[in-house]
């Protein structure tokens, strides 16, 4: 049984580069363990986040995330079964927003800023779909 969910947060103060950095890499090495794989984001201080695998290792794993002091407002955008996974190719990818085209935010919302917030969460799926089908999305070295 596998499904896929999707939520997002805001930083709870300023996020330096050092501390995506550990979270990432904190998350490829726990998500391999439990088989979990997804796609991390973060623009204008805020997390989004896609989780895929196993039912149980995912809901641990989101309740475990959303105790972390480091975000907060943490909110479930989507939540599916799913008989596949989109984002098979990492245990936590995340995604380029150097790579990103604003364009694309303009697609889906009405400002060119990440804001799941003010959009639905099959919005914020689908920019995520389209992030990895243009290859914005990157594994740490
Ligand atoms: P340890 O790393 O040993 O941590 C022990 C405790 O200390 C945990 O409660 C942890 O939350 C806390 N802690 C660790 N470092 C810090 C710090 N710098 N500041 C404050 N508290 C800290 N983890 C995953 O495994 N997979 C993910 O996909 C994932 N995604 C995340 C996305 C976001 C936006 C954030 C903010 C965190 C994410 N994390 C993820 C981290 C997660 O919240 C836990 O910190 C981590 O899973 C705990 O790993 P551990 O059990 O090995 O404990």
């Amino acid at each position: 049984m596998l499904v896929r969910l999707m939520y997002a947060s805001r930083a709870t103060e300023a996020v330096r580069p050092e501390t995506l950095v550990a979270i990432l890499r904190k998350s490829t090495h726990n998500n391999a363990l439990c088989g979990v794989t997804g796609v991390l984001c973060f623009s204008d201080n805020i997390f989004v986040q896609v989780l895929e695998g196993g039912r149980l290792p995912v809901s641990k794993l989101y309740n475990r995330i959303a105790q972390d002091p480091r975000h907060t407002d943490v909110v479930l955008l989507s939540y599916e079964e799913i008989d596949e996974r989109s984002f098979a190719g990492w245990s936590m990818g995340q995604v380029n927003m150097g790579r990103l085209n604003p364009a694309l935010l303009l697609k889906y919302s009405e400002a060119a800023t990440l804001d799941p917030y003010a959009v639905s969460g099959k919005v914020s799926m689908s920019l995520f779909n389209e992030l990895v089908a243009t290859a914005s999305v990157m594994s740490l070295p």
